[in-house]
């Protein structure tokens, strides 16, 4: 199903628009912020299907803005992936761990990444695993 929107959290210009061309050219609708503050705000006002996370970010970082999108009982059924930098040791387990529904790493692999899109879509909104 096509026409989800997506909300991309991502500082870096070049990774932003490989991600939002990837999407579009998928018939994604996508919205785009550079700042954890900003997502905040604009995943209240637009709920977007699905967050993909930066996790460096200015000001708050992914992680901390993922925690607050959760205390958010307007936000908080959103899915969110992590996108994170591979050189970063944070992987797929502590991603995990802090919370996120998934996690790709960067720098992106097309196929996987559109696979890890639409299966967290899928998946959809509510039906979240609940950690304990
Ligand atoms: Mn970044």
């Amino acid at each position: 199903m096509a026409g989800e929107l997506i909300l991309i959290v991502e500082d870096n210009e070049r990774n932003r628009k490989l991600v939002r061309d990837v999407l579009q050219f998928k018939g994604y609708r996508t919205i785009e912020v550079e700042t954890g503050e900003e997502s905040l705000r604009l995943a209240r006002d637009r709920r977007p299907n699905l967050i993909l996370m930066d996790i460096r970010l200015p000001g708050i970082n992914g992680i901390e803005a993922l925690k607050r999108l959760r205390a958010d009982p307007a936000t908080r059924a959103i899915p969110v992936m992590a996108m994170t930098a591979s050189i970063m040791t944070a992987g797929p387990e502590e991603m995990r761990a802090a919370g996120f529904d998934g996690y790709q790493s960067k720098p992106l692999q097309v196929k996987a990444f559109v696979a890890a899109v639409e299966e967290l879509l899928e998946k959809g909104q509510g039906t979240r695993r609940t950690t304990t």
